[in-house]
């Protein structure tokens, strides 16, 4: 889960990360009483989940109560990148004598986490990196051993940042690293973190994405979640605990185990067509699993065609064929179903579907004529409502 700036933020301080006072805002005359609250000059910053917020004119400075309306009523409802301001994060501005960059994240072939330091912040890193990557300290640190006080400060020293910004930044970088492990993040980024003319280090801006694997021991994540702007098929699907991860095509489909529904997915490119998701049902599903999922893909409006394609294991055929069965009995499906039914059980399946099958649900013996078939039905539809005929 990708925390907000100001969520991020919020997290940061819970770990003792230094940040500025501030206050969120939907709307312009909250953004004041924010600012007011806040103490002049503040900094009027869009909350959207993309980087170069600045670049793109949704960060601000206001020197008073006025420039605030006018910043505000410019950012909320904005478009930044695809991303739509609905929300502010109004802080007391900072003065910058030097703007550094610092994160932690983890390096899976190095099976270690990787903190990532650099006295040019305030851009983006990926351009630090290509232009200058000498000007990034990077630093592996083994999870068992974590990051002691004596390797922060060598690694601030490797860094080369102003030494007045030395104490400030290993008090922080420590806090950052606890935040990271203790915090189950995948990621944790400041950028900028600043020194002020006045010799104290702060965290500027917040970059926090949340390990979900993590999620049963955070109960207080729910207040983030919340406010997420979430896919409603992925809402839907993770309401029902479905494996779903929504995609852009038009064909939907559905799949017992990761390995297969991604094989599905890479068919359906290779015959000419786009998946509109992934989704596995997993080992042993039931016919409610199979209703559940048919549900998730239906309320996807791009899906032109499902894709069912099962091959039994523990997943047994005459379930599947039930919960499809069961399926078009609760639910009106806008799109046609082909189906490969294969393995455990499988005669009993399509005896169970046999009654059932129509141009709207088709059977086909392989997955590749399957796909064909489901890409064919994706590319001509016409829009068409009574699927499966069945009742
Ligand atoms: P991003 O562009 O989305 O990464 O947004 P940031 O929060 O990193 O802000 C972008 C830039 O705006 C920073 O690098 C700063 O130069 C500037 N900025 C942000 N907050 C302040 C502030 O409090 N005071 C000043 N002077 N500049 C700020
Ligand atoms: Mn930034």
């Amino acid at each position: 889960m990708d925390l907000f700036e100001y969520q991020g933020k919020q997290y940061f301080a819970r770990f003792g990360i230094p940040v500025s006072p501030g206050g969120v805002a939907d709307t312009v005359d909250e953004a004041v009483a924010q600012a007011d609250k806040a103490g002049y000059p503040v900094v009027v910053k869009a909350q959207v989940q993309v980087g170069g917020r600045g670049k793109a004119g949704g960060i601000k400075l206001a020197a008073n109560a006025d420039e605030v309306r006018t910043h505000a009523s410019n950012i909320l409802g904005m478009d930044i990148k695809g991303h739509v301001v609905r929300r502010l994060w109004v802080e007391h501005a900072s003065d910058i004598a030097k703007e550094f960059y610092a994160s932690f994240t983890l390096d899976r072939s190095a099976k270690k986490h990787l903190g990532m330091l650099s006295a040019q912040g305030g851009v983006e890193i990926e351009q630090v990196a290509e232009e200058n990557p000498d000007a990034i300290a990077k630093l592996h640190i083994d999870p068992v051993d974590g990051l002691t006080e004596d390797a922060a400060r060598a690694w601030v020293a490797e860094a080369r940042l102003d030494p007045q910004a030395t104490e400030g930044t290993v008090d922080i970088l420590l806090k950052l690293y606890r935040c990271y492990v203790d915090g189950d993040a995948d990621l944790v980024e400041i950028n900028p973190l600043i020194l002020t003319p006045e010799g104290k280090v702060h965290a500027l801006d917040a970059k926090v994405t949340l390990d979900d694997n993590a999620s049963f021991r955070h109960p207080e994540w729910d207040e983030f979640r919340g406010l997420q702007v979430m896919d409603p098929r992925d809402e839907l699907a993770h309401e029902k605990g479905l494996q779903y991860v929504g995609l852009e095509g038009d064909v939907g489909i559905i799949a017992n185990g990761a390995g297969l529904a991604m094989s599905t997915c890479d068919v359906v490119n290779q015959v000419g067509g786009q998946p509109a998701n992934f989704l596995d049902i997993g080992g042993g599903a039931s016919a409610q699993v199979m209703a559940d999922a048919l549900e998730v893909i239906n309320s996807d409006e791009n899906v032109k065609a499902i894709f069912i394609n099962i091959f039994g294991g523990i997943t047994r055929g005459e379930e599947v064929a039930n919960g499809i069965v069961q399926a078009l009995e609760q639910v009106e499906l806008r799109a046609p179903i082909v189906i490969r039914l294969d393995g455990t059980n499988a005669e009993e399946g399509r005896a169970i579907l046999a009654p059932h099958l129509s141009d709207r649900l088709q059977s086909k013996p392989t997955m590749l004529e399957a796909a064909r078939e489901a890409v064919a039905l994706a590319s001509a539809s016409v829009p068409e409502r009574n699927a499966g005929g069945s009742k």
